[in-house]
């Protein structure tokens, strides 16, 4: 089966990764310029309980300088962002990038405008059996830093609408070990998605197999479980028991009810499941997974005011899911969480360091640490009145939204100014 050789190869690969930001720090003598220089940045990074207005220089791909005032000769280009707000690039936990492969995928380069993500997970795009596109023929040719959960399905999500699972037999553990294991540089973990439509009665046998191939690939790695309109209450309480520290349970605050029409996620009656908050507490991931179908404001209100506040803030992002009401793109997803009450610094962590922590793949991502990858994210706070709907069509009223005004990825601006010569990462 798997061999001790392999677990021992893929642990120094990761090793190896962790080594390079630090050693790419190269010392700047007093006549170096900066690749790039951000003025007039109105910065915020809760990473290192950052804010106010400073400029940034950037060298090499990583951010070599974060001051109050560094004089614009020091910048071969230089970007006046004018006092929008500069974040740590934002980091999407659950979105479909793989197009071409994927029946719902969107290129992660295509989303930056509307989404001003810098790192996108692609959320089970891929099953085993069609991850190595991805991984040569999408991966490489993005900007976006891009991550992955392969799906337990070993065809992934190639055959969206028809679901994956009503035939048991697509889920495969073995090959999912080995593609979790022999792409543990990239692959996070393992995605499952776990709603009647998708896995009829198949009860909690997709979610064993998908822990299954995570402790089998003998790597370290994450389910990502996704629900919404599971078959029944108890097993809705079920998935919840199963789920590891360190799981990400995805669509959290889902209403999407059963085949029948029942009401079967985390919040049922108004009530939280006891099972959600055990698993709150033992460090399972609440991850928005907004979509076009898995946000619920009545089921997301009565989760945070019982105590399953949300860790990750992500898009589901996708082909069907972006041209709903609930324009599920990442900064208007965080709007909607300031509109519940959350301040900003709260809902940029849950977009940034908190999303980078779970990937674990790449040191200082997701801050503005010196040192850290140059990936930016610039936003225009826009003051005054405005209206949200989730996927249910519950309207909410908020004070305020972000607007993506630019993104930068490993020091490069998407548009001006332009690198020259075009040579990046
Ligand atoms: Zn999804």
């Amino acid at each position: 089966m798997h061999s001790r050789r392999k677990l021992v190869t893929a642990g120094a690969a990761l090793a190896t990764l962790g080594a390079l930001p630090a050693a790419a720090l190269a010392a700047m003598g007093p006549d170096d310029k900066f690749d790039l220089l951000l003025r007039n940045a109105n910065v915020l990074d809760p990473s290192q309980g950052l804010s106010g207005k400073r400029d940034i220089g950037i060298r090499y791909g990583v951010i070599e300088a974060i001051e109050a005032n560094i004089a614009a000769e020091r910048g071969l280009r230089v970007l006046d962002v004018g006092g929008k707000l500069v974040t740590p690039g934002l980091v999407d936990l659950h979105a479909h990038t793989y197009a071409f492969g994927s029946a719902i995928g969107i290129p992660a380069d295509e989303l930056t405008a509307n989404q001003c993500t810098t790192t996108v997970v692609s959320a089970g795009d891929a099953g085993a059996y069609n991850l190595a596109g991805f991984r040569r023929f999408v991966v490489p040719g993005s900007r976006t830093r891009q991550f992955a959960f392969v799906h337990i399905a070993v065809a992934g999500l190639a055959g969206f609408p028809v679901p994956e699972l009503y035939n048991i037999d697509y889920a495969q553990v073995d090959v999912t070990a080995r593609a979790v294991a022999e792409n543990a540089d990239f692959v996070l973990g393992v995605k499952v998605r776990m709603s009647e439509n998708v896995i009829a009665r198949h009860g909690v046998e997709p979610l064993k197999r998908a822990i299954s191939a995570c402790e089998r690939s003998g790597v370290p790695a994450k389910v990502m479980c996704h629900i919404g309109g599971v078959a029944d209450r108890a097993l809705m309480s079920q998935i919840l028991d199963l789920l590891r520290p360190g799981d990400v349970l995805t669509h959290c605050y889902s209403g999407a009810p059963n085949i029948a029409g029942d009401a079967t996620n985390i919040v049922q009656d108004g009530k939280l499941l006891p099972a959600a908050l055990a698993a709150k507490r033992r460090g399972v991931v609440f991850d928005v997974g907004h979509g076009g179908g898995s946000f619920d404001y009545t089921i997301a209100e009565a989760a945070v005011a019982q105590g399953c506040a949300p860790d990750t803030i992500s898009s589901d992002i996708h082909v069907f899911s972006g041209n709903t009401p609930g324009m599920p793109y990442l900064p208007w997803v965080m709007s909607k969480f300031i509109g519940m009450g959350f301040t900003l610094e709260q809902v940029v962590t849950m977009a940034t360091a908190a999303p980078a922590r779970v990937i674990g793949r790449v040191p200082k991502l997701g801050t503005l640490q010196k040192g850290a990858p140059a990936d930016l994210s610039i936003l225009e706070m826009i003051e005054g009145a405005v209206s949200f709907v989730d996927t249910r069509n519950n309207k909410r009223d908020g004070k305020m939204h972000l607007r993506p005004a630019g993104t930068v990825v490993a020091g490069v601006a998407f548009g001006r100014p332009y690198q020259a010569p075009f040579t990046v990462r």
